[in-house]
């Protein structure tokens, strides 16, 4: 696809080094033709993404002004309004260049994430936007860390219902993110490193005799804790069906299992009793009548 001709019919594209740390500014007022202010300075690979970009600012109605985009700016903290903007032009760019039904086709006939992010660069698109397009069009379980050659974080990124932690930026990424993890793939892109944890799927063991109440406190003797341990075991618990409530034991089991493995947690996941825990605790929440599920 001829992205440039695209957007010249809706806009006129300058190339020019702009003054800012910005991939390019969109001036857009209801009155007048849009301009795209495309930076030279920060031409790169990435040049058909950001235009795009941009093409999702001119055609989102609600995206007015004069907006300096960061188009490869993934973060997860989509919390501002400017990060929304920027994460809803994002999107529109993927699903431009990268449709997800393509992808779709892609997953079928690709055995590896790298094989995937191989095929989708026929999009003539950066493997950071091939990356961070695919995270989005993964079901839950998968962890996208960028680091830089140093292996520290600069950015994450989960598949939607994804409860697992990522580490922090600047921290340096784990080898594995406990037992959750089942297999990394590491993606070499200049500068960047992509790493992939993928935590695919589990099932729950069927359940077992005994509550979690009860298993819990076994395995809270063995350890010599006191309750503290205990709320923060319901916290994580609660912080996992926050994001996500499961519709299955299967799911929840999973839920669970992710977001359990936390550094302080280690004594806790590597006791033998912490799969019959959380099975239990996955069948309770599951079976609980009258619990509400968020749609
Ligand atoms: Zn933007």
């Amino acid at each position: 696809m001829d992205i440039e001709t695209l957007v010249r019919r809706y806009a006129e594209i300058e190339t020019l080094p702009l003054p800012f740390d910005v991939d390019a500014l969109c001036i857009h007022s209801s009155s007048a033709r849009p301009r795209v202010l495309v930076n030279s300075r920060r031409a790169e690979t990435r040049g058909r993404f950001t235009l795009a970009h941009e093409l999702g600012h001119i055609l989102i109605p609600w995206h007015l002004g004069s907006l300096g985009c960061h188009a490869a700016d993934w973060s997860e903290a989509a919390d501002m309004e400017y990060r929304s903007t920027e994460a809803e032009a994002n999107r529109f760019a993927s699903e431009l260049l990268m449709p997800s039904a393509w992808i779709s086709e892609i997953l079928k006939t690709s055995p590896t994430i790298k094989d995937t992010v191989e095929s989708m660069e026929q999009a003539q698109v950066s493997r950071s936007a091939a990356c961070f397009t695919l995270i989005q069009a993964l079901p839950p379980g998968y962890l996208l860390v960028e680091t830089d050659r140093e292996q520290r974080v600069r950015r994450t990124a989960r598949s939607s219902g994804t409860t697992a932690e990522g580490p922090k930026a600047g921290e340096v990424a784990p080898q594995e993110l406990g037992k959750a993890t089942t297999r990394v793939e590491r993606i070499d892109a200049g500068p960047s490193c992509f790493l992939w944890y993928c935590l695919r799927p589990t099932h729950a063991p069927v359940r077992p005799k005994e509550d979690s109440r009860t298993i819990l406190d076994r395995m809270l003797w063995r350890r010599e804790k006191g309750t503290s341990v205990q709320q923060s075991i319901a916290g994580f618990v609660g912080a996992a069906f926050s994001r996500w409530p499961p519709s299955s034991v299967d799911e929840a089991y999973a839920l669970l299992r992710q977001r359990l493995m936390q550094p302080d947690l280690d004594w806790f996941t590597r006791d033998r009793e912490f799969d019959k825990f959380i099975a239990a605790k996955a069948h309770e929440l599951v079976a609980r009548p009258g619990r509400k599920r968020r749609e």
